[in-house]
């Protein structure tokens, strides 16, 4: 049996089969043997019937006697009583009518199941079953789960699986030494049928150091790379820098002043530099980029700005202009939407370099925007975008423009090293003065007229609110309100007398802006919306948000949505309302007490894993699945093991290695 065989050639798989695993994503032998579990039932222990205890089981028994039965329409029950040499005991399947017929009687069978409580006696309930063997794959040991679909078992994958194990030695290893001993092979047959709970986490630790090896190799390799390149030096104005800060309403923060410097001497640097600059919302990382973009265009290169939403963008570009005014910086925005001959001008004053600063969304990476000479690209809450879009804009470019983004979603610092692993990373890790605590609260049902009173005291001073529900339109099934059904009731009942705005992302582009303009001008009382205005939106007269469904959002998600309101002198409250209160739990309360961005956002890795918080599984290329992010440990042994490889041997030599950089590079190339 080859690696490559498709799966017809497997024992026990025929077109039909092959047709479902190839749903599946699985069409040759080596996929199947890499399909991994999910989890496992540790059904290891075979006791005796005698012995039984309530809990998860395996016994070695032969069939006494076996019946089935319709208890009624739609339920089928079949009965069997079981019996080794100390006890009997009753086994219960649940609309399994074949059971009775197939069930050998007087062959000793294990069945791993739950033994338990059923109308008042113990039985083991719907146990699976298998003939004594030196070789079980469901029972009697520690049982993988696969993903099921609705067309194949856990059960039926094991099997292929086991038909597929003389291959396994085929598997090619990875790493270029050996790892505790094991090779690739072993590790992932015992990753499937594992030993003991000791060689399953021994397996899982192989892999895991495996995935690490491979992300710090693909990122040493890109940093040494990357300093081959060339990047435009940008000369540092002082008395320009220092008459924009004295222009200023308030004064930089001493964060945004370090964070602000080393961006600076990043750019006058020809090693293309690359920043990343972690400030929890409201910190002012606009400010410290546009500084950034100001000596950029005096030395007559352009920037891009690239935001996630368009509304964010309009904002940027309007903001960025008034404060650049008194330099006479042209400063252009360019979002989607057809092309016409207003959008023609400005695809011009790019290409012309007329447009020195140019702020937009994910319209600017399309093939039409020619830049005349781009030097910097700064990207707005870069943990929305996905890495090829960035790369799409750093090649828009002869030279390498130096690339400077910012997050308010910190990267924990073993994330960082790992994945991100040539960038440098700043952090404003202060509030401009006077900002005062959001105070955070979880509503209950019973509270919320309590909070429309409060709303309307606010609006009565002058003060504007944010209302965000998870979705556009309303759906039964899942019991979440949405914005539209929100909006009318909301202004036909509750707040009668208040101006409300209804923002959500199927409006048409004018129709955001007028609304979002609107609303920061303050001719809205209300803004109803969906995450829409997530990210960056800077509002500061709102003070109150009310967060409905907030247990459908990411702890990360929350604490973005909350900085919307506590951005000018006022005390700003956030109110986090579950849909019901049986979803007040742990997540709630933690967003709720903590107002560190940092510490939410190492709980919701922990929680949700880096793929879902960075939007590292795009594409699958990178699937962290086995390397614990937490593990500095570990990260800090693999990064020396990666540093006395590339010192000592030659990664080409390694092509099973060098195909897994590759696909690595593709997500973390640029990064
Ligand atoms: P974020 O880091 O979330 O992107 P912004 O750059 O949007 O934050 O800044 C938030 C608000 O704080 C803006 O209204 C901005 O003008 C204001 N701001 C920025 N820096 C300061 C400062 N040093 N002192 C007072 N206000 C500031
Ligand atoms: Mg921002």
């Amino acid at each position: 049996m080859e690696l490559n065989d498709p799966t017809t050639s497997i024992v026990g798989v025929g077109e039909k089969l092959a047709l479902i695993l190839r749903r599946l994503g699985i069409v040759s032998v080596q996929d199947v043997l890499l399909n991994f579990p999910r989890a496992y039932n540790d059904y290891s222990q075979v006791v005796k019937i005698s012995e039984l205890e309530p809990g998860s089981v395996t016994i070695r028994a032969k069939v006494e006697s076996v019946t089935g039965r319709y208890a009624r329409r739609g339920l089928h029950i079949t009965e069997a009583v079981l019996v080794d040499d100390t006890d009997k005991v009753k086994a219960v399947w649940f609309n399994q009518p074949y059971l009775a017929k197939t069930l050998p009687k007087g062959t000793e069978l294990f069945f791993s199941g739950k033994f338990d409580l059923a109308h008042s006696t113990l039985s083991l309930q719907n146990p699976v079953w298998e003939k004594v063997s030196e070789f079980t794959s469901s029972t009697a040991r520690i049982v993988p789960i696969y993903r099921e679909t609705k067309d194949i078992s856990s059960r039926q994958i094991r099997k292929v699986i086991q038909a597929c194990l003389p291959a396994i030695t085929s598997l090619k290893d990875i790493l270029p030494n050996k790892y505790k001993g094991i090779n690739r092979g072993q590790a992932i047959r015992q990753l499937h049928f594992p030993d003991s709970q000791k060689s399953l986490r021994q397996a899982q630790e192989y892999l895991g150091y495996e995935e690490l090896f491979i992300l710090i190799t693909a990122n040493q390799l890109a940093r040494i790379e990357y300093d081959s390149f060339v990047a435009p030096e940008i000369t540092f104005d002082e008395v320009l820098t220092k008459k924009f800060i004295a222009n200023l309403p308030f004064k930089l923060t001493d964060a945004q002043r370090a964070v602000t410097w080393q961006i600076i001497q990043d750019i006058q640097n020809k090693r293309p530099s690359n920043r990343l600059v972690q400030g929890d919302v409201g910190s002012g990382k606009t400010i410290v980029a546009t500084i950034a973009a100001l000596q950029v265009a005096n030395t007559k290169i352009q920037t891009a700005i690239i935001a996630p939403t368009e509304i964010l963008a309009r904002q940027h570009a309007e903001s960025i202009s008034k404060m650049l005014k008194p330099f006479n910086v042209e400063v252009a925005l360019l979002i989607g939407g057809a092309k016409n001959k207003f959008k023609q001008t400005t695809l011009d004053a790019i290409s012309d370099g007329v447009a020195q600063i140019v702020i937009g969304t994910h319209a600017l990476l399309e093939p039409g925007v020619e830049f005349k000479s781009l030097g910097l690209v700064i990207i707005d809450e870069q943990h929305r975008f996905g890495v090829k879009q960035r790369e799409k804009l750093q090649q828009k470019s002869d030279k390498f423009p130096h690339l400077l983004s910012l997050s308010a979603t910190p990267i924990p610092r073993s994330l960082a090293l790992t994945v991100y692993g040539d960038l440098d990373v700043s952090v404003i890790n202060e509030l401009p003065k006077g900002r005062k605590t959001i105070k955070t609260q979880i509503i209950r049902q019973a509270a919320r007229d309590k909070v429309y009173a409060q709303i309307d005291e606010q609006i009565q001073e002058g003060r504007q609110v944010y209302v965000i529900c998870p979705l556009v339109e309303e759906s039964d099934k899942l019991g979440l309100k949405s914005v539209t059904t929100e909006y009318e009731r909301l202004q036909k009942s509750v707040f009668k007398k208040r101006k409300i705005g209804l923002l959500h992302g199927r409006l048409k582009p004018l129709e955001k802006e007028a609304i979002m303009t609107d609303f920061a001008k303050g001719k809205l009382d209300i803004l109803i919306c969906t995450t829409v205005v997530e990210v960056g939106v800077d509002v500061p007269n709102a003070t109150i948000i009310l967060i409905e469904g907030a247990e459908r959002f990411g702890l990360a998600q929350l604490h973005q949505l909350r900085g919307r309101v506590g951005r000018g002198e006022y005390q700003s409250y956030c109110y986090l309302a579950p849909s019901s209160d049986q979803f007040i739990g742990k997540r709630l309360r933690a967003v709720a007490s903590t107002h560190d961005g940092f510490k939410l956002a190492e709980l919701d890795l922990e929680l949700r894993g880096p793929g879902a918080l960075y939007g590292l599984r795009q594409h699958g290329q990178l699937d962290l699945r086995f390397a614990e992010l937490g593990n500095t440990k570990l990260i800090a042994e693999v990064q020396t093991a990666v540093h006395k490889f590339l010192d000592s041997d030659d990664p080409s030599l390694y092509p099973e290695l060098m195909k897994r950089i590759m696909s690595a590079r593709s997500v973390t190339q640029l990064n």
